[in-house]
């Protein structure tokens, strides 16, 4: 029946739990265990039974390929399989090695007795999925490893080593020094000593909590997980769950945990934690490029152009242990570069962050040089070089004449053609975009940019090495701004209209912030460089001249108000600080628009602001889809998250829009065409037949 196996060892049941890689708690392997239980109460022979996992884990808890669906939910369930166990008339024991997490600590807390190894890891990471351990977990911890703890570790989900939890009633004996192979013996030794000395079976449920500071510990727990959680439900429910160990009797205890749980199930905070949590599994997939596509071998990297963007993707590199050789054109910029290097690691260091040692280790394996010979070895060359179609068009050249073969090619630029790029070698098929975001050595997010040329091989490639520089890749098509920048161009081109209609850059900021962005609009883009955009718009009003564009954004520049790096933008910055203070002077430069335009200025409200921009990500996002620029909905939305400060508990812009219904944001979006720009405001073909048939784009 899959999933576990049954032994007899001497008079003891051996079930051991087996479905890699963690012994995710499955159907079947519910099944199995429940079975084996029944077998084992049958069998006069069995004196014990011991619960032990294949493999380095316990149980790393649900198998997370069976969420959502019924089976996740089918008999025997999460409760009805720990029933089964703590009700057993013959003493059951855990023996604990390597992950026993979520639900499969909650297995080990049914059991009577738990013997572990040390560097077990122990934890119920619930909360960071939006949910609380459902299957007793709440009621159960606490009696064990005392309610500061289990809060503790509820609330934050983290996990916590064995060793550190020695002395607690989790764990009744430590296998000390035990291999893995160890681990089963010690737990049958353990077993024999239970049936020997008739030991009285423990139950948890019955371990009475004695705890006479409760209430005020509570009441502390709640104002600081309160204000820490602020946007998500679920810690506060983790602190009620636990105070309910305390103050109802277990039964009870464990149908409020119950209830808690299925309140959390539903919220869009849980939905949107559990979305991104897929999102960034689903977005590792590229559908013909399956598992097992053969990848190069990476071991020297190279990068070209040692300026803000180079210096920080060669960190990410070093970190990972990779050696980088970093060129430049002159020496004074290639010094520069490295000094900006070690200055940031410096920094680290005196946070506590790195040992002096580590930082010397990291710059060792950092090379400057200026000749591009030294670049013969490298594996994998990424240029960041100023982005101007000629610049690259040298450097490809130049590395189509000196790279290995096999070497794989890679271009950082936002904007330009790739296929154009990989046009200026004779290798197109070793070429590839990996857009990094800035600082590149701290946001998580690449975009790795697919060339009409690009080999299966080469993109297999980059994609296993962005989890080793632990990048959240997403796979992106060629197209002008890639995912996330084409998708901004429209949500800032609604900011500069609604500046147009009558708000301030500060109501935008607010409303948006408010709203859960990490940073507003205008402060975003005053911190990126206002020049970048209106290059851009610039562009756009040549190439396409029939689209509409509020020109506000160009005054701003056109006054030199670039943002952060001139000290003043859409907001005035004070030297060395990074505050932005709101300048009457723009409130004046966009008065003086409107009046240019004949426009009389209206009241706008907080949600029409909102719903303008964030609907404007949605619909380019829908346009993405349809032209499959990006595989599926929640890359967008990973894209979002990890790169642009969209908040977490709305789970990115097209699940916001699937949660709210794109029924209703079709409708918002007609409305705004009624009222003005008609053109903007057409619904992409595809968000409108799946608003029509009440589909969702997840
Ligand atoms: P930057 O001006 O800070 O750095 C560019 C560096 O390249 C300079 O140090 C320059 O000396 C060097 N360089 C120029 N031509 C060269 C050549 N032929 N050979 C060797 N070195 C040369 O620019 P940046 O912001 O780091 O941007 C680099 C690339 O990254 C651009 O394509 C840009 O579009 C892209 N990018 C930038 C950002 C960002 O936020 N700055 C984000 C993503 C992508």
């Amino acid at each position: 029946m899959g999933n576990a196996s049954y032994q007899l060892q001497g008079g003891t049941a051996v079930i051991t739990l087996d479905n890699p890689p963690v012994n995710g708690l499955g159907h079947a392997l519910r099944s199995h265990i429940v079975s084996s239980m029944d077998q084992a109460q049958a069998d006069a022979k069995v004196s014990s039974i011991v619960l032990i996992g294949s493999g380095r884990a316990f149980s790393g808890g649900a198998d997370i390929r069976e969420f959502n669906t019924p089976k996740s939910n089918a008999e025997p369930t999460f409760q009805t399989m720990i029933a089964v166990v703590e009700d057993s008339k013959k003493p059951v024991i855990a023996a604990i090695g390597g992950a026993c997490m979520g639900g499969g600590l909650e297995l080990a807390l049914g059991c009577h007795f738990r013997v572990a190894v040390a560097g077990a890891q122990i934890a119920l990471p619930e909360v960071k999925l939006g949910i609380l351990p459902g299957a007793g977990g709440t009621q159960r911890l606490s009696r064990v490893v005392g309610v500061e703890t289990a809060v503790n570790m509820i609330v934050s989900g983290s996990v916590v080593a064995s060793e550190q939890l020695k002395g607690t009633a989790l764990f009744d004996e430590f296998i000390e020094g035990a291999q893995s192979g160890d681990l089963l013996a010690g737990a049958l030794a353990f077993a024999d000593k239970v049936v020997a000395e008739k030991r009285p079976m423990k139950r948890v449920r019955d371990i009475k909590i004695d705890y006479p500071n409760a209430q005020a510990f509570f009441q502390f727990a709640r104002n600081t997980v309160g204000a820490m959680a602020k946007n998500f439900p679920a810690p506060l429910k983790c602190v009620d769950a636990v105070a309910a160990s305390v103050a109802k009797p277990f039964a009870e205890g464990l149908a409020f945990e119950r209830k808690l749980f299925v309140e959390l199930v539903q919220t869009t905070e849980s939905m949107a934690l559990r979305h991104a949590f897929f999102g960034e599994r689903a977005c590792a997939k590229i559908p013909d490029v399956p598992e097992g596509t053969p990848t190069r071998k990476i071991s020297r990297v190279a990068v070209i152009g040692a300026g803000t963007m180079g210096g920080g993707i060669s960190m990410n590199f070093v970190n990972a242990g990779i050696p980088v050789t970093l060129l430049e054109m002159k020496q004074d910029a290639l010094d520069r570069g490295i000094a900006v290097i070690r200055k940031n690691y410096e920094s680290s260091m005196k946070k506590g962050r790195l040992t002096q040692e580590a930082l010397d280790g990291r710059m060792a394996l950092l090379t400057g040089t200026l000749s591009y010979d030294d670049l013969k070895d490298a594996d994998l060359v990424i240029e960041a070089v100023f982005e101007e179609i000629g610049v690259k068009e040298q450097v490809f050249r130049k590395l189509d004449e000196v790279a290995k073969q096999g070497a794989i090619l890679a271009s950082n630029t936002s904007t330009l053609d790739l296929n154009r790029i990989a046009g200026f070698t004779k290798r197109p098929q070793d070429v590839i975009g990996l857009h990094f975001f800035s600082p590149a050595n701290v946001m998580k997010l690449l975009e790795v940019v697919r060339g009409a040329a690009t080999g299966k091989d080469v993109l297999a490639t980059v994609m296993q090495l962005a989890k080793k520089i632990k990048k959240t890749a997403v796979v992106s098509g060629v197209c002008d701004g890639f995912i996330g920048n084409r998708m901004l161009e429209q949500y800032m081109r609604q900011g500069l209209f609604l500046l147009d209609e009558g708000a301030t850059p500060q109501q935008v900021d607010r409303a948006l912030e408010k709203w859960g962005m990490a940073m507003g609009m205008f402060r975003m883009s005053d911190l990126a460089g206002n020049d970048i955009g209106w290059m851009i718009r610039k562009r756009r009003y040549v190439e396409h001249p029939d689209i509409s564009y509020s020109k506000i954004g160009d005054r701003i520049c056109e006054q030199g108000r670039f943002g952060q790096k001139t000290g003043s933008g859409w907001y005035l910055y004070q030297a060395g600080r990074r505050d932005a203070i709101p300048d009457p002077e723009v409130d004046t430069l966009i008065e003086n628009y409107r009046k240019e335009m004949g426009i009389t200025p209206r009241k706008i409200s907080d949600q029409e602001i909102v719903e303008r921009c964030i609907f404007a990500l949605v619909n380019e996002g829908a346009r993405l889809l349809e032209e499959g620029i990006a595989l599926r909905a929640s890359d967008i939305d990973m894209v979002y998250l990890t790169g642009y400060g969209f908040p977490l508990y709305r789970g990115g812009p097209m699940l916001y829009a699937d949660t709210i219904g794109l029924y209703s944001v079709v409708r918002a979006m007609k409305g705004f065409a009624a009222a003005g720009d008609e053109r903007f405001w057409e619904p992409a073909a595809l968000m409108a037949s799946l608003a029509g048939d009440g589909k969702t784009f997840n």
